[in-house]
């Protein structure tokens, strides 16, 4: 990799959002670069996934292979493999497993970094087998390995059925799927007929999902969390309980089941490392559980320069996700001058609607499944809380005792300093702080972000530092 470079665009991100994005720019000959750091472009939902959808499930348009190969055919560059680790000013700093790091100067910089699972915390959630949705998904992707024989899929919203849908037509053995919510809040959901449509998101809806479960045999307990996994060496058994509407799991109702692996769908966070590394504004999103990139309706971040589409920007579903791509692919040309304002306008307007629509879908699927305040509260003391840095619950409450600054409980346990740089215990130490402080955890300072936001090794970082 060259150890600097100027485009006029880059993108981070090959998913939905960012390969639509691509395409938007590409359209008027704006000059783009999009890296994504797995090895191939798709994000998510990649390409072996959507060959076993589409045949099972039906047929989709804008499949992420076809528009993988839409990019080539477009002349955008696409570098896979390859972390943005840093971003400073318009500067986006890459990692190549062979060619090193380099830096990228944009004039403008779109992140479609997505979404990561929103972390839970139970005593076992360690153990080998209990894994996010993105995980299971990617055990597809990177070696065709199909999931344990008795799966749990645990999780709440539709999140949990397209999760469960999506890994039941790839194969796994779904012993089970446990829906937080009871089942009366989902009458508004199902009724409606955007859900119950594949047209709206063209990849199944939450109806489309569930109604596959059903035809597939899978049992559904509805109004069930999971509070813990035993097991010696990997999960043997799941321990689940019927919860009351804050999700305070009942009284002496636990019940252990024998399961293989267990799949956690309880919603996906915004992946904000890099906007937040990049100084953009954020907010809180009580729905997402999650910090939210503060943006204009061009998907404009609070710097200039810097745009956030798709996943990232709190849009849930891959087709809002390709629809906001596609926004701030024009908003790019738009500021680089390939389209006029009025052009630009006139592309921005049916997209701008279809994804005032999607909004509405999504803030009607958070109000018919609101997350309960219990789900943050399943750790015991001596839960690993810090699974990178192997920092117990029972530690964190000590350090919060001395400073009730989640960076000060940062600093004192080193919990967050791994590898995921606080991806998995940055909500939990929040709400630890909030619930010994009396707090609202909305009003608590995040972690602050550090560079690298992606691990990479000491050796490159080292070399380009200081090169020969
Ligand atoms: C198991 C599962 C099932 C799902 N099922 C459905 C479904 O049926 N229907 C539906 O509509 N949606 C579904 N979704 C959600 C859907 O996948 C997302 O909404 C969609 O992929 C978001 O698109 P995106 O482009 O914003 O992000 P993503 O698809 O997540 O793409 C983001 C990309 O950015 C890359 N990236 C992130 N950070 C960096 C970095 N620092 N450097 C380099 N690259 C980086 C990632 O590798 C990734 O490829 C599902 C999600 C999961 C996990």
């Amino acid at each position: 990799m060259k150890a600097r470079d100027v485009r006029e665009l880059v993108i981070v991100g090959g998913g939905p959002a960012g390969i639509a994005a691509a395409l938007e720019a590409r359209r008027v000959g704006v000059e783009t670069l999009l890296v994504d750091e797995r090895p191939g472009s798709g994000g998510q939902l990649g390409e072996p996934i959507h060959a076993w959808r589409s045949e099972r499930i039906g047929g989709d348009d804008a499949a992420p292979g076809r528009l993988s190969a839409a990019l080539g055919k477009r002349g955008a560059e696409v570098r896979t493999d390859t972390v943005a680790w840093g971003i400073w000013d318009r500067e986006v700093v890459l990692w190549h497993p062979e060619g090193g790091i380099g830096v990228v100067e944009a004039r403008q910089i779109i992140l479609a970094t997505g979404a990561h699972d929103r972390p839970v915390i139970f005593p076992g959630w360690t153990l080998d087998g209990v894994v996010g949705a993105n995980d299971a998904l990617s055990r597809f992707r990177s070696d065709g390995r199909r999931p344990e024989r008795r799966t749990l899929v645990a999780g709440s919203g539709s999140h949990v059925f397209k999760v469960a849908a999506n890994l039941v037509a790839a194969g796994a053995s779904v012993a089970m799927v446990l829906q937080t919510l009871p089942s009366r809040n989902t009458a508004n959901l199902l009724g409606r007929p955007e859900a119950a449509t594949d047209d709206v998101d063209r990849l199944p809806g939450c109806a489309t999902a569930l109604a596959y479960l059903h035809r597939e045999r899978i049992p559904v307990r509805w109004g069930y969390l999971i509070v813990g996994a035993t097991g010696s060496e990997r999960v043997e058994h799941a321990v689940i309980a019927p919860v009351d509407s804050a999700w305070h799991p009942l009284p002496d109702a636990e019940e252990a089941i024998d399961v293989d692996a267990v799949c956690l769908a309880y919603g996906e966070v915004p992946a904000s490392a890099l906007s937040r590394l990049a100084g953009c504004a954020h907010v809180w999103d009580p729905e997402l559980g999650g910090e939210v990139p503060r943006r204009d309706e061009w998907l404009r971040t609070t710097v200039p320069g810097v745009l956030v589409a798709g996943g990232a920007g709190g849009a849930t579903g891959a087709v809002a996700a390709f629809a906001e791509g596609r926004l701030a692919g024009i908003a790019a040309a738009l500021a680089g001058g390939q389209l006029g304002r009025a052009e630009a306008e006139r592309r921005a307007a049916p997209i701008r609607r279809r994804l005032r629509a999607f909004r509405q879908l999504q803030s009607a699927d958070a109000a018919a499944f609101p997350v309960g305040p219990g789900i943050d509260e399943l750790a015991t003391p001596d839960t690993i809380i810090c699974r990178c840095e192997k920092v117990t619950a029972a530690a964190i409450q000590a350090a919060v005792d001395e400073s009730d600054d989640p960076n000060t409980v940062k600093a004192l346990t080193r919990a967050g300093m791994g590898r995921c740089q606080g991806r998995n215990c940055a909500r939990p130490i929040a709400a630890i702080v909030a619930r010994r402080t009396g707090r609202s955890i909305d009003a608590l300072p995040t972690f602050t972000p550090r560079p690298p936001v992606r691990p990479i090794p000491l050796g490159a970082l080292a070399r380009y530092a200081r090169p020969s």
